[in-house]
């Protein structure tokens, strides 16, 4: 059964709410929760306690020993880099989604900004970095578009996210001069709009990402 949710979009300028709500298929809170019941601890992991609860979608807790545990949203990047009219994809060489479609982008490291975890992961993915001058604001150089909550299994654990997605234009930037990381991905794609195939990408989140960036752009 579908399951639709309410997100909020942004606009490419000066970042403000655009539409309030935006409807899409990706799960809503109350489903996550349900997901996220999955049993992750079975125990309590400091005493050993079968009491262990989970609850909030979030929080486990041993009323044996007090033990608190916050399995919170994790934040997640996703980069559309358009070049001379086309978008760029990776094809996933991986679980989940293996073969299908995705933006680069990924999980954001402890330590690190929602940007600089972006542009690590571009440069571990295909090896790029945007040319900008040294010094340029990286707020300046990725505009934030869009942003919605997904769920990644992984390894029987859901992962509730925070999908942030940006765009970038590169002008000129060819599929040669990328270096895509061998054990990620199995190829590189630039795809005019018309040639996306949307039952390919491998997220919902994504997906909608890809569609209100062009029903932004064209
Ligand atoms: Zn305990």
């Amino acid at each position: 059964m579908p399951l639709k949710t309410k997100i909020n979009t942004y606009n490419n300028i000066n970042q403000q709410k655009i539409q309030d709500p935006v409807i899409c298929n990706d799960l809503p809170n109350s489903a996550v929760y349900a997901i996220m019941e999955l049993p992750m601890f079975t125990f309590c992991p400091i005493c050993a306690s079968k009491k262990i609860t989970f609850s909030e979608g979030k929080v486990f807790h041993c009323p044996d020993c007090g033990f608190v545990y916050y399995h919170n949203t994790a934040a997640a990047t996703g980069c559309i880099i358009e070049a001379d009219g086309r978008i760029l994809f990776l094809v996933r060489g991986k679980e989940p989604a293996k073969g299908k479609l995705d933006l680069p982008g990924g999980f954001v490291d402890p330590g690190e900004g929602i940007l600089e975890g972006l542009c690590r992961e571009l440069q571990e993915e295909i090896g790029w970095s945007p040319p900008a001058p040294p010094g340029k604001p990286l707020t300046e150089i990725f505009t934030l578009f869009a942003s919605f909550s997904n769920v990644y299994p992984y390894k029987n654990i859901n992962y509730n996210t925070c999908d942030s997605y940006f765009y970038i234009h590169a002008p000129g930037l060819r599929e040669q001069d990328l270096v895509p990381e061998q054990a990620e991905i199995t190829a590189i794609r630039f795809l005019k709009p018309e040639d996306i195939d949307f039952d390919t990408i491998a997220f919902d989140s994504t997906r909608r990402a890809v569609q209100e960036y062009l029903a932004m752009t064209r």
